[in-house]
């Protein structure tokens, strides 16, 4: 029997979710073919490296706030070397009334900071005292306004908001789009007190490998999924498939697909879908339309990012991670990052290499703007932001993504219910990617090596 024409487990998707799952399954003993659309794995995670420059057409960097993400790097071994950022990384910068301010990383710097207003400062003081929230849906924007004040809200959540999600507080339930914000304040009545309480908790071994550090791998994230690839090996991921369908089958499921110009039919016990909630349908068409619908009202946030590479930076010092900026403060760009101040070898010595972002569920339409437009506007707001006289970069370039980052809203309840009982109905079906468990890359690194562990089991049971 041809193991590729009937493997345990059926990925659609090579993304980073795809290929870790393929990777953690091949690495217990399972048979996988991952199917994927494109022309090269890695999904929205590509780099580019031209004229001196390292630079990401999507993702830049991610925390490594679970211990599967860490591990990962350490199974890898020789395959892709993990790249921790520079400390310049904990300096994070907000844009307020013309200027940059760092954002209060202790007391001192806290009470000091300008970015918040006296009273709610004072305000703080009562945290502790508050009582706990009782809606699970409540949003981000209500319960920062219930705990902390409008200046927190205004200069602290809506700009890190801006950063992850490019996402609105007033929209993303904080249940899904922040769950161990979440978590702190059911479990510990507080912020204040339950980071304080957490602090001196003990935690296992393993729990310790779930830093705040941001990573990237070293030349890029490419090398991370590439690296992936190849350890679970070029004969087991079909580039190119097209017209992927999956149905039901006496052997647990039936997929289709073209590459080539040729038709294949494989099938599996298991099928893991990696992909768009967009998609599900036409991969999934024998689900249910209410099904789908409840899916596919996640929404997502258009994003654009453009990356601008100097050879000899003449503008202001950029010792941090970058500057977001406020809604309120009513500029064209939600942010740049100031990408080889904290990562290696990402630009030219004397070089910097930027990374601006536009669009967002605030500001969708920026994120469309034509080419000229964009560079017109971009260029303006480094100049005055960043204080660089000529603000013409020797690289420019330019990626849009319609779909960029879910928002955890509202339809959250459905969406997740949905999916558990189309996974309880189709026993082998896992729906998985950003629909659910998170939006960052450790997120993803998690859930697939969860889903993997969950498939191995229950293959060995049915042994
Ligand atoms: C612009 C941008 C910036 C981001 N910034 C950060 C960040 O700073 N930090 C962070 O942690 N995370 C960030 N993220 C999120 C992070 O990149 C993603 O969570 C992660 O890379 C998603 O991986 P995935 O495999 O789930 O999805 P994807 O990378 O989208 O992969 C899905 C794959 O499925 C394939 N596919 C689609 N349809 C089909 C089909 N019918 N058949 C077969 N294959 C199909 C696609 O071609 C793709 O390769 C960012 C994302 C974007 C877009």
């Amino acid at each position: 029997m041809n193991k590729n024409n009937n493997p345990d487990v059926i990925i659609a998707g090579a993304g980073l979710t795809g290929l870790t799952a393929a990777w953690h399954l091949g690495k217990m003993g399972l048979e996988v073919v991952v199917l994927e659309k494109n022309n090269r794995p890695g999904g929205v995670i590509q780099t580019f490296r031209e004229d001196g420059f390292v630079f990401e057409a999507g993702p830049n960097t991610g925390v490594l706030s679970h211990p599967e993400a860490a591990e990962l790097f350490e199974e890898l071994g020789d395959l892709c070397k993990l790249e921790i950022a520079n400390p310049d990384a904990k300096r994070r910068l907000i844009w307020k009334s013309g200027e940059w301010q760092a954002l209060p990383a202790g007391l001192i710097s806290a009470i000091k900071t300008p970015l918040f207003t006296p009273g709610d400062k004072l305000r703080i003081f009562s945290e502790p005292f508050r009582p706990k929230g009782t809606d699970p849906f409540e949003t981000l924007e209500r319960l920062v306004l219930r705990r902390l004040g409008r200046s927190y809200l205004d200069y602290a959540v809506d700009p890190f908001i801006s950063g992850i999600y490019a996402g609105d507080p007033s929209k993303l339930v904080t249940r899904y789009a922040l769950p161990k914000l979440y978590a702190l304040e059911q479990n510990y009545g507080s912020f204040i007190g339950g980071a304080l309480r957490k602090k001196f908790e003990s935690v296992d071994e393993r729990m310790k490998k779930a830093t705040k550090d941001v990573f990237s791998a070293e030349g890029g994230l490419s090398s991370l999924t590439d690296g992936l690839a190849a350890g679970i090996g070029a004969g087991r991921i079909v580039l190119n498939a097209e017209n992927t369908i999956v149905n039901p089958h006496k052997e647990g499921f039936r997929v289709n697909y073209r590459t080539g110009g040729h038709s294949f039919e494989i099938t599996a016990p298991y099928v893991v879908s990696t992909v768009d909630s967009q998609i599900l349908p036409g991969l999934l068409p024998f689900l249910r339309e209410q099904d789908h619908s409840d899916i596919t009202q996640l929404e997502y946030a258009a994003v654009t990012q453009v990356i601008m590479g100097y050879k000899n930076w003449k503008g202001m010092e950029l010792n941090a991670f970058g500057g977001l900026v406020p809604s309120k403060e009513q500029r064209d760009i939600l942010g740049v990052l100031f990408t080889s101040s904290f990562l290696n070898n990402r630009a030219p010595e004397d070089g910097a290499l930027l990374s601006v972002f536009l669009g967002g569920c605030k500001r969708p339409g920026l994120a469309d703007l034509e080419e000229d437009k964009l560079k017109a506007l971009v260029y303006k707001e480094i100049q005055e932001m960043l204080r660089v006289k000529d603000p013409e970069p020797d690289i420019f370039r330019i990626f849009r993504y319609k779909r960029a980052i879910p928002q955890y809203g509202r339809s959250s309840e459905k969406r997740l219910k949905a999916i558990s009982n189309i996974e309880n109905k189709y026993s082998g079906l896992v729906l998985a990617g950003a629909i659910r468990d998170g939006i960052g890359m450790a997120d993803r690194i998690r859930q697939a090596k969860n889903i993997a562990e969950v498939i191995a089991k229950d293959k060995a049971a049915k042994i």
